[in-house]
């Protein structure tokens, strides 16, 4: 029989996963990445000497042994990474010099906060009780419902009552000013306080380590084993249609018109690019419909990166800076709190004696900035001011360190899309909320056959194990409908091809 074979389109980690996973299977597998690069959102860009990353913090699986780390070997080595584990989750502070440390060991975070905030004394043991019993419990994985369902069981009251409420919601029960300002304030305080909840337990567990190189050491990684079990990845091969004959899925059409036959498409990119711009939205029922008009995805971002000649390692890594004054991101947005990541702990991102620096700045103003880009002179002189206000902010904290500067770098929402397709250069699907909890959306669409689909638009939530998981769950569908053992296996030795 010859082998049947799985076009992919997005060499974002959900297609890489999903290529992985088809190879082991026994499918041909064919990924067709729009850019010359892999990897999507788990990207970071080289400047001069500095390396600056934009997704990873952290992943979940880092801890050997532990559930999602056996799932992480399925598709890639992860043995070759080097994790390590941040001492602290985030550091809050205002500018008149407070300071709150959220340390990921429980035991410590609890002592702190006691100290810092004993108003607060029964949420804060509340917290770390609930950070405990979580730390215990396997991540939600939609191939495995049932599973899932019964490992939960033990702990399903503290599920139920954290999964319904936001994290402002749950951050209202707090007194202390620092203490409600980490539970933050506008639209990632909609997210669900289950999400937080989950992130404090896997670092406290060790399980949510951040990987050396940043994400694309694990995109890597990927590729490698990919190209080890023989599947394809081309790159600068943008879909534009995904062929139908039939109500079937039959291939692919490239930008400029190659047609790439395939006994089933796999789309990981875009859900509303892919919904209604390739399939020209011609299998979107009401719920589809009804889904991409209500569900609210997570915003876009500018990211303002520092190449800065200091040694910053006496830096906590992420510091999310309360703001006296205000800033202007752009005319549609102002925030009043900025993070940064101090990469110290990343000795590749920059040299001995020298720290890569990002600000990450919330926005949803995509329109803005699109039409901004289309304008360079403009749009570089709004980078530049948007970089000066980061810059002012950074200085007033550490004095001096604007003589240090040597690479200036202003990503957009513009420059997001460009490099991924997302709708509106959102930076990870749709928002994790008591209202969409941890179900996964529809893969299939409604009366076309041979297509599905991966990645952070079937999963509220996204991030790199939604990729894993839904990547899994796609293919183990196909195995089931094409009557083909679903054989996962461990991480591929090189040379050990796939039949
Ligand atoms: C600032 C930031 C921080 C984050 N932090 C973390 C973190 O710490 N931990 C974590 O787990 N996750 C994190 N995430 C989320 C994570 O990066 C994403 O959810 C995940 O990478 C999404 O993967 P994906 O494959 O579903 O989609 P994408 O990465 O968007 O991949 C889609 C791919 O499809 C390609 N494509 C689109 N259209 C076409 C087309 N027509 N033809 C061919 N190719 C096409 C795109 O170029 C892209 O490569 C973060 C994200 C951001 C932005």
């Amino acid at each position: 029989m010859p082998q049947k074979k799985i076009v992919v389109i997005g060499g974002g980690i959900a297609g890489l996963c999903t290529a992985v996973y088809a190879r082991k299977c026994g499918y041909r597998a064919e990924v067709l990445e729009m850019s010359h690069t892999p990897g999507g959102l788990a990207s970071s860009w080289r400047r001069g000497d500095y390396t600056f990353e934009t997704c990873l913090h952290w992943l979940l699986g880092s801890k050997p042994g532990s559930a999602f780390h056996s799932r992480w070997q399925e598709v890639f080595d992860i043995e070759k990474l080097t994790f390590v584990d941040q001492k602290e989750y985030a550091c809050m502070e205002n500018e008149r010099g407070d300071a709150l440390h959220i340390y990921t060991d429980v035991d410590r975070m609890e002592q702190e906060l006691l100290n810092r905030a004993p108003e607060d004394a029964a949420e804060i043991r509340h917290l770390a009780s609930a950070v405990r019993r979580l730390a215990k419990l396997p991540m939600p994985d939609p191939d495995e419902p049932l599973l899932t369902a019964l490992r939960s069981l033990p702990a399903i009251g503290l599920l139920r009552a954290f999964s319904r409420m936001t994290i402002a919601e749950y951050g209202r029960r707090f007194r202390n000013p620092l203490l409600r300002a980490f539970f933050g304030e506008g639209e990632g305080a909609e997210l669900s306080a289950l999400a937080l909840v989950f992130s404090l337990a896997w670092m406290s567990e060790h399980n949510a380590g951040y990987a050396i190189g940043g994400s694309q050491a694990i995109i890597r990684l990927i590729v490698e084993n990919l190209h080890n079990l023989g599947g394809e990845l081309r790159l600068g091969a943008k879909v534009e249609r995904i062929v139908v004959a039939d109500d079937t899925a039959i291939g692919v059409r490239l930008a400029g018109g190659e047609f790439i036959p395939a006994d089933w498409v796999i789309s990981a990119a875009d859900g509303r690019a892919t919904i209604y711009g390739m399939l020209g939205g011609m299998y979107a029922d009401r719920a589809i419909n009804n889904t991409y008009a209500t569900l609210k995805p997570f915003s876009s971002y500018l990211q303002v990166s520092l190449g800065l000649a200091r040694d910053l390692s006496s830096q906590p890594a992420f510091v999310t800076r309360i703001l006296d004054a205000p800033l202007a991101v752009d005319p549609g947005t102002q925030v009043s709190r900025v993070s940064f990541r101090f990469f110290h702990f990343d000795p590749t991102f920059a040299p001995p004696g020298k720290t890569a620096v990002t600000c990450f700045l919330p926005t949803r103003q995509f329109e803005y900035w699109t039409a901004l880009e289309r304008d360079p002179e403009q749009y570089h002189a709004e980078k530049q001011r948007v970089a000066d206000a980061v810059i002012d902010i950074l200085e007033r904290r550490l004095p001096g360190l604007r003589a240090a500067i040597e690479v200036v770098d202003v990503s957009t929402p513009a420059t997001v899309f460009r490099y991924t397709g997302n709708w509106q250069g959102g930076m990870e699907g749709w928002l994790l909320t008591p209202s969409t909890g941890f179900r996964p959306l529809q893969r299939d669409l409604p009366g076309l056959h041979r297509f599905m689909m991966a990645g952070q638009w079937v999963m509220p939530g996204g991030g790199l194990p939604s990729g894993l998981m839904t990547a899994r769950a796609a293919i183990r569908s196909a195995c089931k409908q094409d009557g083909l053992p679903f054989l996962p296996g461990l991480v591929a030795a090189p040379g050990n091809r796939a039949a």
